[in-house]
C-alpha cells in the first residue's frame, strides 16, 4: 500500500484566494519537509488547482530533490492571472510531471447531471492533451465531490485512475486513488506521521467502508 498526498497553493497566500481556501495553501518551508519525506519514502505527491506556484515554487524544488509530482488543473483556470499558463504546463510536463484533468471549471460533479460532468471531464481531457501532445486519461475529483453517480461517470468515459479525497492508503494499482490532505498549520510531525504509520486492519476496514458509503462497488476499484 501507498501514501498519496494532496497539495494546493504554496507560499504565502496571495490576496485574490477566498477564505475557505486559505486552510490548503502550505508554507514553503512545509512544502520542503513534504518533499523530503516523499523523496525517503514511497510517497506519490498530487497537487491541484492549476497556481501558478506549482511551476514557481514546487517544480524547481521537486527538481532539486529528484521526484515528480502529478499537476491536476481546472482548464478555464489556464492562462488567467495566478494560474499556470499553456507553456508552464508544457514545462512541468517536459520536466516529466505528470498532467491530469481537474475539470474545466473547478464545479462540484456531485451537483450536475451526468452530461455536465462528461462533457467536464471531456473538454478539460482535451485541451490538456492539445498542451501536452499527448492523452490525459487521470482525473483528480474537485472538492473531493464524488459519489457512485460520479466514480460511474469516469468509469464510461474511460478514465484510467481516480485521485479523491478519501484518506488513508491505496493500492498501486487501484481505480480509485485515496490522497492525504496537507493543510496549513500541520507540523513536520503531522506529516511524518501520516506517511509513516502503518494501517491497522481496523484502519483498512474503516477506510474502506467509508468509501463504499460514497462510491458504492466503485470501492472495489480501489485494488
Ligand atoms: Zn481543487
Amino acid at each position: 500500500m501507498s501514501v498519496c498526498l494532496m497539495l494546493h497553493g504554496l507560499g504565502s497566500v496571495p490576496a485574490h484566494v477566498p477564505e475557505q481556501e486559505k486552510p490548503y495553501w502550505i508554507s514553503e518551508a512545509t512544502f520542503a519537509e513534504v518533499v523530503s519525506l516523499a523523496r525517503d519514502a514511497e510517497v506519490q505527491l498530487t497537487i491541484d488547482d492549476g497556481n501558478s506556484t506549482d511551476v514557481e515554487i514546487a517544480m524547481p524544488a521537486l527538481l532539486t530533490a529528484g521526484i515528480k509530482a502529478m499537476f491536476f488543473i481546472p482548464s478555464d483556470r489556464i492562462g488567467t492571472p495566478h494560474y499556470v499558463s499553456e507553456h508552464d504546463i508544457q514545462t512541468l510536463h517536459d520536466a516529466g510531471m505528470e498532467i491530469g484533468s481537474h475539470g474545466c471549471a473547478h464545479v462540484r460533479w456531485t451537483e450536475v447531471p451526468d452530461e455536465a460532468i462528461a462533457a467536464d471531464v471531456r473538454r478539460s481531457t482535451e485541451r490538456l492533451a492539445e498542451i501536452i501532445g499527448e492523452p490525459v486519461r487521470t482525473v483528480a475529483v474537485p472538492y473531493g465531490a464524488c459519489d457512485r453517480r460520479v466514480f460511474g461517470v469516469l468509469h464510461a468515459l474511460g478514465i484510467t485512475r481516480v485521485y479523491t479525497s478519501f484518506s488513508g492508503r491505496y493500492m498501486p494499482n487501484g481505480w480509485i486513488v485515496r490522497r492525504n490532505c496537507i493543510k496549513s498549520g500541520m507540523t513536520p510531525t503531522d506529516i511524518r506521521t501520516l506517511v509513516t504509520k502503518k494501517d491497522t486492519l481496523a484502519c483498512k476496514a474503516l477506510a474502506f467502508l467509508r468509501t463504499w458509503r460514497h462510491a458504492g462497488r466503485a470501492a472495489l476499484w480501489t485494488g
